[in-house]
């Protein structure tokens, strides 16, 4: 019974959301305050400094970014009982606030893409091979109003394989990110939503260029603490971005465009590399904020596509041959739209 009164609540809050005439504000799908509203839930097993690293990386995302509304982010350890026990404490909190059954909570989490045992095993394959890897997504929940997002082990955290720390603070950064840019978006609709987020390259390469270019202000600010625990010394953020623009150099050859709207072909690479680039470029035209004060801002009403003409007072094609041209530049040059 209670959760089929949650569930109804649920579905008048999608019905007003979805009023044309409700100010974003008004009624917001992830009901956005100006607090923290990030919830970090961990594996038994993961570290206690990895847990406190992922909170207070997305505390520091939200001083700076501000409220993006309800986040819960599930963090995978290695251990195989431990994501078991995590999957079924998920599926828990979606049965008692009535957004899925038991069953289909059950066979979402434990083996689809997406579940918590991908999550694990890629955290436990990277121990017991000693080749670092990671994955961390913004996993849905628009539907039920909050961001999902999903980490395997954040290694740099963790202490483990000599991975530092910053590349953790970073990731986070950029899935926070995501959940901006899904905050602006009001829509429960899968397919509606995808088309507000706009080509492949925007999404992730704005994700990326705004993660790294934050990062290095919040540490030099002191807003984000260095952790300084491996023996690879941290990269600055000229060094990061120019091994950066040397794969979009390489890999632009084989690929029809610098700037691929795709997750699935060899050029995928472009759309994070050749995307933050392109990503810096907008920035430094019109300013380093103009993706959270003006971009977005205007996407719920003008599309992806209207946003993006009435800022950058371009047509999306018109900046890709800039951007092209940009990328015939010398290195010198390209490097001046740093911040
Ligand atoms: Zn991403």
């Amino acid at each position: 019974m209670v959760s089929r009164g949650l569930h109804s609540i649920v579905l008048i809050l999608t019905a007003l959301a979805v009023l044309p005439i409700a100010p974003a504000d008004e009624v917001h799908r992830f009901g956005r305050k100006q607090t923290n509203q990030t919830e970090v839930l961990a594996a038994s097993d993961v570290p206690k400094p990895a847990v406190y690293g992922v909170r207070d990386t997305l505390a520091a995302a939200v001083k700076t970014w501000g409220s993006s509304g309800r986040m819960e982010y599930w963090i995978l350890g290695t251990d195989h009982a431990a994501a078991v026990a995590l999957a079924k404490k998920f599926c828990d909190r979606r049965v008692a606030r009535g957004h899925m059954t038991r069953k289909s909570c059950e066979q979402d989490s434990g083996n689809k893409e997406h579940g918590f045992l991908m999550y694990q095993k890629i955290g436990a394959d990277a121990l017991e091979s000693g080749r670092p890897r990671g994955s961390a997504g913004h996993n849905g929940g628009a539907v039920w109003g909050f961001h999902r997002m999903t980490s395997s082990l954040p290694l740099g955290f963790a202490g483990v394989l000599d991975i530092p720390g910053e590349g953790e603070q970073v990731t986070i950064l950029h899935e926070y990110w995501h959940s901006i840019q899904h905050a602006f978006i009001q829509t429960a609709d899968h397919q509606e939503r995808r088309k507000q987020m706009g080509p492949v390259w925007f999404t992730e390469g704005s994700a990326v260029a705004m993660a790294e270019t934050t990062a290095e202000r919040l540490w030099k600010s002191g807003g984000l603490k260095r952790w300084n625990n491996s023996p690879h010394p941290w990269r600055s953020l000229r060094e990061r971005m120019l091994s950066r623009l040397n794969i979009v150099k390489s890999k632009r050859k084989d690929c029809e465009t610098a700037l691929p709207d795709s997750y699935d072909d060899d050029c995928r690479e472009l759309a994070y590399e050749g995307g933050a680039w392109a990503a810096l470029l907008l920035m430094h035209r019109h300013g380093q904020d103009v993706l959270l004060k003006k971009f977005h801002p205007r996407v719920n009403d003008l599309g992806w596509r209207g946003a993006f003409e009435k800022t950058f007072e371009q047509t999306p094609q018109e900046f890709v041959d800039d951007f092209e041209a940009f990328l015939k530049l010398p290195e010198e040059e390209q490097l001046k739209i740093l911040p």
